[in-house]
């Protein structure tokens, strides 16, 4: 048995996560969970999988949880800083990160400080601190699905081997479009994704592909490849879920069917690969593959993710910063769809982008500094009706 934490349980991938672990009750164990601000679900996670602690990350959740009495079923309550004592000493043997945003990073640099394998869903702890997080990589098995393509395609390839990575992108909903047709759109048509049902965030930010530019740094840091070859291709189908080119001419790729199920029982099983009916993969599915360039300047956002690299150590968890507070102000009404761009085009010149911090948590500062300097860029933008 396989003792496993799953942390961000409430979400998209936390819930998949469950799921799995119900369907392979014979193989996994729930040692742990997190949930943010859901507690009402806890009663009902706690009846069904019967985990030994739970832990609360949002503080006023946390009080009210225990002001209402908690729960009495011999379950250890964890708040944010207890979760962080336990991920670093004893988790169980995996640690899924499905927590969304920078705030994630925290979860992984304790349970990598620890000997868990690091089941890594949570793409902006590598965003926000790679260059931390990088030497642990023995450790991390990706589950952002290109990534865990690419980890399959490497094993067993000697570094010097490899001559390119190609992230594939579904496109989103506004695959072919014009900044023209994009002026204004609404939350609404940007959540609704042709293929992928995900959390707000990340749907946002495959509409724009800023996911597709934080998944070409999760890759930078996660393989140690310099971005120049590193390059993303539009796929709609979701099939293929990346490919690796190496330095002989040939490429091997991953495909299956768009379920995040599987590179999530991928990584919790790693290295075994445990048959399942799940989500079968047909042949006759191939023959309706294509690729295609991505449009570059309807979409910058790769260019901005490069930029960042080229920066500094600060530069990406800053864009990326930037990123979820014009993607929460977006939801909230008070950006136009295209003015995320403007404000990470904004973000980009700032003068913060090229420090080098010593540790991260001397760059979780600047980062806060920076999350302040931003919303106050967007409310005056707002007032001058200038983004
Ligand atoms: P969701 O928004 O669906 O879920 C987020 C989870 O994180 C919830 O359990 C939420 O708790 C918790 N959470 C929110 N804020 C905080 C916080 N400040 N501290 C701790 N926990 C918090 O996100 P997704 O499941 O879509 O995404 C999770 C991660 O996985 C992201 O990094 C995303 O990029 C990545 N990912 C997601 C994919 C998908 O298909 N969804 C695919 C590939 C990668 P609560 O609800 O209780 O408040
Ligand atoms: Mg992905």
């Amino acid at each position: 048995m396989r003792r496993v934490s799953i942390l961000g349980a409430t979400g998209s991938i936390g819930r998949q996560a469950l799921e799995v672990i119900e369907v392979f009750s014979d193989r996994f164990r729930l040692e742990g969970l997190s949930v943010h601000r859901q507690i009402q679900e806890l009663p009902n996670l706690i009846a069904r999988y019967r985990p030994r602690w739970v832990a609360v990350t949002d503080p006023r959740a946390y009080e009210r949880f225990l002001e209402e009495g908690g729960l009495d079923q011999g379950v250890e309550v964890l708040s944010l800083e207890g979760l962080y004592e336990k991920l670093a000493t004893d988790p169980g043997e995996v640690v899924l990160n499905a927590i969304v945003g920078a705030v994630g990073f925290w979860a992984s640099w304790y349970a990598l400080q620890g000997p868990a394998l690091l089941a890594l869903a949570n793409k902006e702890s590598l965003v926000f601190g790679g260059a931390w997080l990088s030497p642990y990589r023995a450790r991390i098995i990706p589950v952002d699905s290109e990534h865990s393509a690419l980890f399959q395609c490497l094993l067993g390839e000697a570094p010097t081997a490899v001559a390119r990575l190609i992230l594939t992108a579904s496109g989103g909903p506004f695959r072919g479009q014009k900044a023209a047709d994009l002026n204004g759109v609404s939350p609404q048509q940007a959540l609704n994704h042709p293929v992928w049902r995900m959390g707000n965030r990340i749907t946002i930010d495959s509409a724009t592909l800023m996911n597709k530019a934080l998944e070409l740094i999760e890759a930078h840091w996660l393989f140690g490849i310099s971005h120049h070859q590193i390059e993303a291709w539009i796929h709609p189908q979701c099939i293929v879920h990346s490919l690796v080119e190496f330095v002989d001419g040939s490429l091997k790729a991953q495909l299956s069917l768009p379920d995040m199920r599987l590179p999530i029982l991928y990584a919790l099983a790693y290295p075994e690969r445990p048959s399942w009916e799940g989500a079968p993969y047909r042949v006759p599915q191939l023959s309706q593959l294509y690729f295609e360039p991505i449009d570059e300047e309807t979409f910058p956002s790769l260019q901005l993710a490069r930029k960042a690299l080229d920066k500094s150590i600060a530069a990406p968890a800053l864009l990326n910063a930037a990123d979820e507070i014009a993607v929460d102000a977006f939801l909230g009404g008070a950006l136009r769809f295209l003015d995320i761009f403007g404000t990470l085009e904004w973000a980009l010149m700032q003068p913060e982008m090229n420090e080098n911090p010593r540790s991260p948590q001397d760059l979780a500062q600047l980062e806060n500094a920076f999350r302040e300097k931003v919303q106050s860029y967007i409310a005056s933008c707002r007032v001058k009706g200038s983004l």
